[in-house]
């Protein structure tokens, strides 16, 4: 069985978009700039930003966290992305979620210029993906995909299933394995039959949040299994797949720790150097 090593794969493309951020500032003479806005003091959050603002240093990126108080109100977040999205300086802008009650996610995802929306939640981001077109990919099914991809370079007509649908990981990743001309079925919690849509699969990508929830019986010889959940249990973190189980079976499995979570902040990166490669045109 490959163990998929996603702090590995993380350093490498932190190592390659390093270079890139280098000849970007050689040829235009500037860096591309990521802001971040985090508002409370949630504390999984504040670990999440702080982590990225360090992975954004690292690869050369000129990086910024705005702060704002848990009562901040929606129209300053709001005004204060208006003028985010006419800064030149700034290439990426993400909003860390989630979000205080009072502050409509959705309002605030759609004042983000798409061109800028590094998280590729925006609506117009979400549709030039669906449609094929060039956009921001939400960054841990972007991840989920460059795993899979250095394990099968070509996923033509291979049968995956995604289990989990949200917007954050599920629906992009069909679209992503959809792209790669797999045949892709994608589960939910109305699913009347998990294991049996699983056997089936020659890729696996379980994003549920349930822990251990795919075994070892549900998977067949040979598959990928990418497991994105992260779950605090008695035990420590697990993912949504039961590891010791489902590693007898398949030819590469995700850990967790250690597998996607990884790779999510190092796609980030990517995004916002794309977003400033994309507004150099
Ligand atoms: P979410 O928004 O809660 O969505 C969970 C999905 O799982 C829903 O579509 C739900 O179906 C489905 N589901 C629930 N019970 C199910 C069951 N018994 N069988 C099949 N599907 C079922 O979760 P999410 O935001 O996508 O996150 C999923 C996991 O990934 C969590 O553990 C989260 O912590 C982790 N995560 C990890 C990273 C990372 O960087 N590694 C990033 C983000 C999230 P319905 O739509 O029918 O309700």
């Amino acid at each position: 069985m490959i163990l998929i090593d996603g702090k590995k794969a993380a350093a490498e493309l932190r190592a390659e978009l390093k270079e890139e951020v280098a000849e970007l500032k050689s040829k235009h003479n500037k860096v591309p700039g990521l802001t971040v806005i985090l508002i409370g003091d949630l504390t999984p959050s504040q670990i999440y930003v702080r982590n990225k603002e360090k992975s954004a240093n690292e690869v050369g990126l000129k990086s910024e966290v705005i702060k704002y108080p848990d009562s901040v109100e929606e129209k300053t977040v709001l005004e204060k992305i208006q003028e985010l999205n006419s800064d030149e300086t700034v290439s990426g802008i993400l909003v860390q979620l989630p979000l205080p009650k009072h502050i409509d996610k959705q309002k605030v995802i759609e004042a983000i210029d798409p061109s800028k929306d590094v998280d590729g939640f925006h609506p117009m981001n979400v549709g030039n993906l669906s449609s094929g077109y060039e956009s921001s990919i939400p960054c841990t099914p972007l991840g989920c995909y460059l795993l899979i991809k250095k394990i099968e370079p070509n996923l033509s007509g291979k049968k995956a299933v995604v289990v989990g649908r949200s917007n954050l990981n599920g629906k992009p990743m069909t679209q992503l394995l959809l792209k790669e001309n797999c045949t892709v079925t994608i589960t939910h919690s109305k699913t009347k039959d998990l294991k049996a849509e699983c056997l089936e699969a020659d890729i696996i990508v379980a994003a549920v949040g349930i822990p251990e929830l795919v075994r070892g019986d549900w998977v067949k010889k040979d598959a990928i299994v990418i497991d994105v959940g992260i779950n605090k249990t008695d035990n420590g973190i697990v993912g949504d797949v039961h590891f010791g189980e489902v590693s007898k079976n398949a030819k590469a499995l995700t850990p967790v720790p250690g597998g996607v979570g990884p790779m999510t902040i190092a796609c980030l990166l990517k995004n916002t150097i794309d977003c400033f490669k994309r507004s150099q045109i």
